[in-house]
Formats: structure tokens, sequence, C-alpha cells
């Protein structure tokens, strides 16, 4: 099903609308392929019926989507996540050289038992998300805590990102092999903000 849906994403075709639409709902699966990664404990509840053993999300979860396509995926995260604490990164790519800097930040505070969900749909160079890690890290989060989350990476992102903190998890729904001149993920699905946002 994410397959599908990233290929509507990717159709240079597919209306701002339809990529809206097309896009909540991968990020609703995302979402929830990321929860089924945290460990569970156990807890005793009562059922209408009788004792029964469950199981619970006990860590702190925070949120940083990167700004501003990261927001895209914050809704569907809460959704599972609804007591996250959610912080915030402003990152842009410089548009010449698509060097990556930073103009915004607001990091709450992380204990050493909680979860980072960086949250950065394209990871085309891994420039954004490196200089993401890096802020992350001055706030004394260690690199074991972080999960960047995206819809599509390119293959030179993931490497640099594996290469500088080999501890950071990464997720994705595809990863494409290359990157044009002009830093895009090729085949990739174009601008994500432009596509989403209308501009
Ligand atoms: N950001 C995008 O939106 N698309 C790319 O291909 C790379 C970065």
């Amino acid at each position: 099903m994410k397959e599908a849906l990233l290929t509507i994403l990717r159709d240079r075709h597919t209306s701002m609308t339809v990529f809206r639409k097309t896009a909540d709902q991968l990020a609703d699966l995302i979402a929830s392929d990321a929860a089924s990664c945290l460990p569970l404990d156990p807890i005793d509840i009562l059922t209408p019926i009788g004792p029964c053993k469950g199981k619970c999300v006990n860590l702190p979860v925070t949120l940083v989507p990167i700004l501003r396509t990261g927001i895209v995926l914050l809704a569907p995260f809460l959704r599972i996540f609804p007591n996250a604490q959610v912080g915030f990164l402003g990152v842009k790519r410089e548009e010449l050289t698509a060097a990556a800097f930073d103009y915004y930040e607001n990091i709450p505070q992380i204990t050493s038992d909680g979860y980072v969900f960086l949250l950065d749909p394209m990871l085309a160079t891994g420039g954004t998300a490196l200089l993401a890690i890096r802020r992350l890290l001055s706030h004394n989060i260690q690199p074991h805590q972080i999960h960047i989350i995206s819809i599509l990476s390119s293959t030179p992102g993931r490497l640099a990102i594996q290469k500088a903190h080999p501890e950071v998890r990464l997720y994705s729904v595809a990863e494409d092999p290359s990157l044009n001149e002009a830093k895009f993920i090729v085949p990739g699905l174009g601008d994500f903000g432009d596509r989403y946002f209308g501009h």
C-alpha cells in the first residue's frame, strides 16, 4: 500500500489536492510503522469482564518536525502519540548550493530514556538531517534516541548519515539511487513542499 501511495506522489500529473490527500494517508501508515518499533511495557488492566495483562508504550516520545515539510508528518504522529511533546527545527537549503542552514530552534527537555522522532519527508543529501542531528546532540540527546522519519530518501543521503551517526535510526518508505545537480532526489517526486503547500 505504501509503495502505491508513493507512486501517486511521484507522478508529475498528480494535482496538489490529490498529492496532499495521498501524503496524509501515507503519513498515517508511516506513523503506525514507527510506533511498532517502540518497545512495549507490560501492564495489568481490568476489562469489563476481569483482569487482563496488556502492553503499553511507556516511553517519553518527542516529535521534532523540520520546518516546513516535517509539519506534514506531525498530525499523523500526534494521532499515534497523543502525549508526545513537540519541538521544532527550522532548516532551509541554500537555493544555489543546497547547503543546509538553520534559522529556528525550539527543543524541549528530553530525558535519557526518551525517543525522538525527527520528521523530514525528503532525505536528499542528508545535509538537513545532519544539521538537525547536530542541534539535537547539543541538547544532550544521544544518537541512539534519534529516529529520522522520511517518506523518500536517497542512497547518498542515507550513507552520509550512517557514516556520521551509525546509531541514529532511519526510516523511509523507499530509497532512490541518486541526486541531480540541484541535489533533488532522482527519480524522486520533485519538490515535496511546493507540491504539498502549493508554492
Ligand atoms: N527536497 C525535496 O522536496 N525534494 C527533493 O528531491 C530533495 C529535497
